[in-house]
């Protein structure tokens, strides 16, 4: 993986949102939502990237 862009570190943990920071596709009223899994420097805190557990679920 490449390093933190904002301090250069190299030390990664993984954490997701739970609750309100769910995701839901724009167009569905009714979804339960994913979470939204997120790549976080150990050393200061930046999130390296953010994606969602199940993309389909945003296909229109
Ligand atoms: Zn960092």
């Amino acid at each position: 993986m490449r390093p933190c862009i904002n301090c250069g570190g190299t030390n990664f943990g993984e954490g997701e949102t739970r609750g309100e920071g769910k995701v839901h596709p724009q167009n569905k009223l009714f979804s339960l939502g994913v979470p939204l899994l997120l790549t976080i420097c150990l050393d200061c805190g930046e999130v390296i990237s953010m994606r969602v557990k199940n993309p389909k679920i945003f296909k229109k």
